[in-house]
């Protein structure tokens, strides 16, 4: 595959973190700020520590948010919740982050799709979406994926144009595709995110245009746009999703946390845009505009 190459370039550094179960959340936490696809969790068979791990890219940016990962378990020591070991910190070969990941991604049915990963020979009902999600995020594991793949599901997508805002994998564009959208639009900041989603629309058969960038460089207007993105972001670009929704169209917007639902809210609203429909999966809320 193509991908293998490219991906070749790339060096990984893994931070791991031993903790005891109390304090697995509040280091996921701290881990997740810094972590390229998220975090992942071992737990080990016999009772010990579990180990939280998360992976950067070895640039000049992965000296810092290892210092910052360190300082911040500094602090959560002082709390004194339960124990919380070293931080460890190596580079890893890219073969490593992968299999790690494909340990985490097994095959499962979201609202009316199942996603499988590709080196998985499962099968079951639904509009099935193979994926190999690379380096890009969007496994369907992640409850803010998970969150718009129910959407997907739900609104009236066939016939309509849809643009994906953050694709990540491409896993909601595929899935939008799936259901019968007559145009389906995919841009990501991140040439990786890109080619994920590129290779994933391939995989899967579905007609997506994919392309780098953001809902800015997207020319026209859609009956559905998907942004699953961090508040900051959609607070940002409000202006911008607004622009690309068509008279009577949809926007769903998630990977919002909690405390920031207000913020993004104001925003949106800001933009002349108003929520009809609110989800709320653990911390994470997901909502939908007209
Ligand atoms: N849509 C996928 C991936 C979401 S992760 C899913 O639902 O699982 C968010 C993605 O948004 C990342 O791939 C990231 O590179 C991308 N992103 C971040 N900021 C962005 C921006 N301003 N415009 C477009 N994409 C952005």
């Amino acid at each position: 595959m193509p991908s293998a190459d490219s991906r070749a370039a790339i060096r990984w550094v893994e931070i791991a973190v031993p903790s005891h179960p109390e304090a697995v959340e509040a280091v996921s936490e701290i881990l997740d700020r810094v972590g390229y696809n998220g975090i992942a969790v071992d737990e080990p068979l016999d009772g010990g520590p579990h180990v939280v791990k998360a992976y950067v890219v070895y640039d000049h940016a992965a000296r810092i948010k290892v210092r910052r990962v360190k300082e911040a378990i500094g602090r959560l020591r002082a709390f004194g919740l339960g124990p919380v070991g070293e931080v460890a910190v190596r580079r890893i070969a890219d073969e490593d982050w992968l299999e790690s990941w494909k340990s985490q991604f097994t095959p499962i049915r979201i609202g009316p799709f199942f996603v499988r990963p590709s080196w998985s020979t499962a099968r079951a009902e639904g509009l099935e979406i193979v994926l190999d999600p690379g380096m890009a995020f969007g496994t369907g594991l992640h409850p803010t994926t998970r969150q718009c793949l129910e959407a997907v599901g739900e609104l009236d997508v066939a016939g309509r144009s849809v643009l994906d805002v953050g694709t990540g994998s491409g896993i909601l564009a595929v899935a939008a595709a799936k259901r019968g959208a007559a145009r389906v639009v995919a841009v990501d900041v991140d040439p990786l995110a890109v080619r994920a989603a590129t290779e994933n629309a391939l995989r899967n058969d579905a007609g997506v245009e994919v392309a780098l960038g953001s809902a800015a460089d997207v020319p026209g207007a859609f009956g559905v746009v998907l942004a699953n993105l961090v508040a900051d972001v959609l607070v940002r670009i409000a202006g911008d999703l607004r622009a690309r929704l068509a008279p009577g169209g949809a926007l769903v917007c998630a990977g919002i946390v909690r405390e920031k639902e207000e913020l993004v809210t104001r925003a949106l609203a800001g933009a002349g845009l108003a929520v009809r429909r609110r989800d709320q999966r653990d911390d994470w809320v997901r909502l939908d505009l007209a």
